[in-house]
């Protein structure tokens, strides 16, 4: 069962696309990493990118004055966004675009902060990091999440779920470094706490799945999926001591 799995995806989607977020995060995480860009102008051009359905967006449209250009590859994500941006009266200074992170046509220099929570790791940090590099203006800020290890030796269950999923986790101090080679300064960073995992994602995603068990109650092919993607948060309840997020704030030299 995996992201082979047509089926897998439509629920997958179904549920993900329903979330106030698509990763761990929060408000008060977004907050904490926005003040340690100390120099931002007073109206930054602001990327987010992997932006999802928004919720960082939404945070950083808040907590700033700039403009936001807020992309992703899925395209119902960015319509969810759109629909958002217009009810809030917030269209005109955030653009929602469907695009590749890894393809962008976008004028060199052009930022002031790029913002991407839990979305690089999707083209690997190695080549994000020289793409957000030339989009930065110099000493323009980079600020982001990755998932990390935290302790050696984690239990199987914990190695083979990522491996499953593709995503190759590092460590806090692998990604430091690639930073500081990459052309930034790492200005600091921290990992978010279990709240951010849980208030907004985990939660609300249990919640969704239990809805969705009574919506395809008859149908055991959706159950059992819905029982693999319970896993996610399950694995996190136990083993969040072995692996977690880390917000990264640097910027370019
Ligand atoms: N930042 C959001 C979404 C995180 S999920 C949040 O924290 O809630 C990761 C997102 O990256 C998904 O929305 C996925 O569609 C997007 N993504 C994956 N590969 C991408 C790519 N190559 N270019 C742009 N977005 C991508």
């Amino acid at each position: 069962m995996s992201e082979n799995n047509p089926r897998f995806m439509a629920l997958f989607l179904e549920l993900f696309e329903s979330l106030p977020r698509q990763g761990p995060g929060s408000r008060a995480c977004a907050e904490r990493a926005l003040r340690l860009c100390r120099e931002l102008p007073p109206v930054p051009r602001i990327l987010d990118l992997g932006c999802g359905t928004g919720a960082q967006t939404l945070c950083l449209a808040e907590l700033t004055a700039g403009s936001i250009l807020a992309i992703d590859s899925h395209a119902p994500s960015i319509e969810r966004l759109r629909q958002t941006l217009a009810e809030r009266g917030l269209s005109r200074r955030v653009k929602a675009q469907v695009g590749d992170m890894a393809q962008l046509e976008l004028p060199t220099a052009s930022f002031d902060l790029i913002w991407s929570e839990g979305a690089l790791y999707n083209i690997g940090i190695e080549i994000a990091l020289p793409i957000c590099l030339e989009l930065l203006r110099p000493g323009g800020y980079l600020a982001f999440t990755d998932a990390v290890w935290r302790r050696e030796n984690p239990p199987e269950e914990v190695r083979v779920a990522f491996e499953q999923e593709g995503v190759t986790l590092g460590w806090a101090a692998e990604v430091a470094a690639s930073i500081t080679q990459g052309g930034f300064e790492l200005l600091d960073h921290f990992t978010l706490p279990d709240a951010a995992w849980w208030d907004d994602f985990y939660t609300p995603m249990l919640a969704r799945i239990e809805a969705m068990r009574h919506q395809y109650a008859n149908d055991r092919e959706a159950l059992t999926i819905l029982d693999e993607i319970a896993k996610e948060p399950e694995m996190h309840r136990h083993y969040a001591n072995y692996y977690g997020y880390e917000f990264f704030v640097a910027r370019r030299r």
